[in-house]
């Protein structure tokens, strides 16, 4: 993304800093403001669609991760904090209906979260990595999901006039690339354009202030401690008084103002004093190492985290047993990734061991073992750990998307025929109801594959790519499907009929939203 995007966004600053940069007002669309009712925003539906364009943007990004073990603490978090804005009225129906509710993981190392046009929600490992608590990511996410409930985003989306979509998402686009922090490259190319453009996309302070009223209402409603939006608050003070902004591009975007602090600090002795190490949290230090771990590629970076695992000793004291649970951790996924996996089975068992009594955390140790016997070829252990599992729990109808994923892995690599009717039909149910999800579209084109169903194969392939809205790459798949029904029955086990008209309605529909598309432009 970063570097296809650059020349586009040249031609974007060029033009923002024109006389068309005029303060003018889109259709408000009737929407009700609740308290910042100034004027012109973008109706939800345009939003939505400048969102997709961003991204579908974002999907082909090689920092974008969808890591299904942070995503499913992420989610744990996000939820709740989407289910109380919406038992506040904070969420209309309307928005709720219109826009995506998606939070997108990026590998890169900065702490940063943003808000973007259409319910979409950028979070980078990390910020995953320093919040001490899941209470301290509510704040965050709340205040982010403030920006959006109260059309923060379309405002300033309407404020940028008449320009055309592309060049807004082009904008916004270029501004996200310019605050990774390890792209230096890009930083000198855009200099001071790239700060001109952020400059018209900040939020103003009333903005702040108000993200931060609704977002805490948000996350206390939700059952989260007050305190972390306290705690939250402190570290980024404490980075901003180091003027650490390459390090935490959050700050450059929501900048703590003198109003921002004061208001904190009334609501600060309603919530009673931060203390240190308050609710520690083992699942939560254990994904802050998962998030150190996947966002340090290079082997130093690994190096180092598997040694600083073997530095930590055993105590029992709680806030020392959080961070020797995080440094383990991320040593286990260090030494996985290094191939060291003598080093990362002698972590995790340390690991275990110090976890065993917190469920989160027993649940935690469990999926990482899967993944180590699987990195290491060891589908048998990896097998056999599932199964040993899931017989215990009751619920085991309700499989967790890791634990989904994870099984999938396993029959592909075991490529044991027995196992692929009751896994298809897993996989199919958790599509039904979750089609947006790429991640298990692709598996179940690869276990399909397996079976040699090539045009179920290539349907859930087209099914993966319109998940993340690359409507051009699906209508390949699906010709190629029909490509093959044509050579006849020799190129297909079986002539599917339901799959062969499912695939020629799914056509059509791309074929006319990829005209709607362009017509956009
Ligand atoms: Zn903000």
């Amino acid at each position: 993304m970063k570097h296809s995007v650059i020349a586009i966004i040249l031609i974007a600053f060029s033009w923002l800093q024109g006389p068309v940069v005029q303060a003018q007002t889109v259709g408000a669309g009737g929407a009700r403001l609740p308290t910042l009712g100034d004027g012109g925003e973008m109706s939800s539906a345009a939003e939505r669609r400048l969102g997709d364009r961003i991204a579908r943007e974002i999907y082909r990004d090689p920092d974008y991760l969808d890591d299904p073990v942070l995503v499913d603490y992420v989610q744990g978090i996000w939820q709740p904090l989407l289910a109380a804005a919406r038992a506040r009225g904070d969420l209309s129906s309307e928005l709720q209906a219109n826009f995506a509710w998606e939070i997108m993981l990026g590998r890169d190392r900065s702490v940063n979260a943003f808000a973007l046009p259409g319910g979409y929600f950028g979070v980078h490992l990390g910020l995953l990595a320093v919040v001490g608590s899941p209470d301290e990511l509510a704040s965050v996410l709340g205040h982010e999901l403030s920006h959006v409930t109260q059309r923060h985003i379309s405002r300033l989306m309407a404020r940028q006039g008449q320009q055309a979509p592309w060049l807004m998402g082009a904008l916004i686009l270029g501004a996200l690339a310019a605050s990774k922090s390890a792209d230096a490259a890009n930083a000198l190319i855009l200099g001071g354009q790239a700060a001109s453009a952020q400059g018209q996309l900040n939020f103003s302070r009333d903005m702040e202030r108000e993200a931060d009223r609704i977002g805490y209402g948000i996350m206390t409603e939700a059952g989260f401690d007050a305190r972390g939006f306290v705690g939250m608050f402190d570290k980024l003070q404490q980075a901003s008084r180091l003027n650490d902004s390459g390090a935490y591009p959050y700050l450059r975007s929501h900048p703590l103002t003198t109003e921002r602090i004061g208001d904190m600090q009334s609501r600060q002795s309603m919530a009673g004093p931060v203390m240190p190490g308050a609710a520690p949290s083992l699942a939560h230090a254990m994904m802050a190492g998962r998030a150190r771990a996947l966002s340090n590629p290079g082997v130093d970076a690994l190096r180092g985290l598997l040694s600083e695992a073997d530095s930590m000793g055993l105590s029992l004291s709680s806030t020392v047993t959080t961070r020797q649970a995080g440094a383990l951790y991320a040593g286990v996924l260090a030494a996985v990734r290094l191939r060291d996996f003598g080093a990362a089975a002698l972590h995790l068992d340390r690991l275990t061991a110090l976890v065993s009594s917190d469920p989160a955390g027993g649940q935690l140790t469990h999926w990482l073992r899967v993944e180590l016997n699987l990195a290491a070829g060891d589908w048998r252990s990896a097998q056999a750990l599932l199964e040993t599992r899931s017989a215990g729990e009751p619920g085991a109808g309700q499989m967790r998307r890791p634990e989904l994923l994870l099984r999938g892995q396993v029959a592909l690599q075991a490529g044991q025929e027995a196992a692929w009717p009751a896994l298809t039909e897993r996989l199919q149910l958790w599509v039904a109801d979750h089609p947006r999800d790429a991640q298990v579209w692709q598996l179940l084109a690869g276990v399909y594959a397996a079976q040699r169903q090539t045009l179920r194969a290539l349907r859930a392939e087209a099914e993966s790519r319109v998940a993340q809205l690359d409507l051009a790459a699906a209508l390949d798949r699906l010709k190629a499907a029909q490509d093959l029904l044509r050579q006849g029955p020799s190129g297909t086990a079986s002539a599917d009929h339901i799959e062969a008209s499912i695939i020629d309605t799914r056509r059509r529909q791309l074929e006319s939203a990829l005209r709607e598309q362009a017509l956009e432009r």
